[in-house]
């Protein structure tokens, strides 16, 4: 087994971290230079005038029982979007190492490279083939200066899991060579499982969780690493020292109780029933050519005419993804499952279209 830490910058690998506040809530706090006293509108349990946790311990218990995996493998955040961030920090040289995206895709991944001075390399996913992996393509664009490879599955926006043989097949391309990043944030609405048991034996692989699509906390800002202890120590120690707000941990605490934990499971399973809803009453209507089959909380519609489209739903008061600027997807809109009663209205909206 190669150091997977050989791939990452050097100087990350020597860097010294920043010395916070130790933590010890046995003893009263007078070494942070922290107000003694609460404000007047802070209900927190913990209290706004102190410093949180650093990798809050009972945050990262529930996440372990969650996802199956020792607390050391994973590292909690805010949201994916500051995984994606840190790994590129962490594996990216600036104007030497490279990234490689298989659009359409999520953007943040090339918007993080850019930042760090990474290349972006594309390598399409397969249209005509359900949006699947080119895997001789990517074989092909695999040169020692990739660090990060991204899969998204299911893939947003095109609502996609990519095959597991596939993933199987990347995995081995890049055993040695680059990390092969796999985005979950929309797993637990798919019929496919999770690849985290892949971590045990491959120590290229990183995964991507969020409690921002199934569990229902967006505004919260909460999302998780899940790779080797080796890689998860790596980003810790370039993580800001103090970044989940202790809002945030209480909020992700409270969702992860399993009272809690047990209305999103019925959720989930409500809002799949509403996409198969959604999508079957879509389908013969004039103005869509074609719905998407999806694993995610979201639907990917191709129109006759994209923009009418767009325009007859904002009519109805609701807002849905413009993709059309993306490969691929000139007559495509992503429109996200909603309540019910949103769901008619996209619905009603669309049946008074005429076909162009
Ligand atoms: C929504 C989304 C995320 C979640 O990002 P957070 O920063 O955790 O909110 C991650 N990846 C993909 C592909 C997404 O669509």
């Amino acid at each position: 087994m190669t150091d997977i830490l050989s791939l990452a910058r050097p100087e990350i690998v020597a860097l010294q971290p920043y010395q916070h506040a130790s933590w010890d809530p046995s003893l009263e706090r007078i070494h942070a230079n922290e107000l003694p006293w609460r404000g007047l509108a802070d209900t927190s349990a913990a209290g706004l005038n102190r410093y949180p946790e650093p990798q809050p311990a009972t945050l990262l218990t529930q996440l372990a029982r969650l996802y199956g995996l020792p607390a050391e493998q994973i590292l909690v955040g805010r949201g994916s979007d500051e995984g994606i961030d840190l790994l590129t920090r962490a594996f990216c040289r600036a104007g030497q190492d490279s990234i490689l995206v298989c659009p359409p895709t999520f953007g943040m991944y090339a918007v993080a490279a850019r930042i760090q001075g990474a290349e972006v390399i594309n390598l399409p996913l397969r249209s005509a083939n359900g949006f699947s992996l080119d895997i001789a393509a990517l074989a092909a664009a695999l040169t020692p200066s990739v660090k990060l490879l991204y899969l998204c599955s299911p893939n947003n926006p095109t609502g996609n899991r990519l095959a597991d043989d596939d993933i199987d097949r990347v995995l081995d391309l890049c055993a040695g060579r680059s990390l092969v990043v796999l985005d979950e944030a929309y797993v637990e609405f798919s019929t496919g499982n999770s690849r985290t048991a892949d971590l045990a034996r491959h120590p290229q692989l990183v995964i991507l969780r969020t409690l921002s699509k199934a569990h229902g906390l967006a505004g919260a800002r909460v999302g998780a690493v899940l790779a080797s202890a080796a890689i998860i120590g790596l980003l810790r120690k370039i993580i800001p020292p103090y970044a989940m707000a202790q809002l945030t941990i209480e909020a992700a605490a409270a969702a992860l109780e399993p009272a809690a934990l047990a209305v999103t499971q019925s959720r989930i399973a409500h809002l799949v029933r509403e996409r198969q809803l959604l999508a079957a009453n879509l389908a013969p209507l004039a103005c869509v050519t074609k719905v998407w089959p999806s694993d995610a909380n979201f639907l990917l519609v191709e129109f006759v005419d994209a923009a009418a489209a767009l325009a007859a739903i904002r009519q109805a008061g609701l807002i849905v993804r413009d993709v059309r600027s993306m490969p691929g997807l000139q007559r495509a809109l992503r429109i996200t499952i909603g309540s019910p009663e949103q769901n008619a209205r996209v619905l009603a909206s669309l049946a008074a279209l005429k076909k162009a």
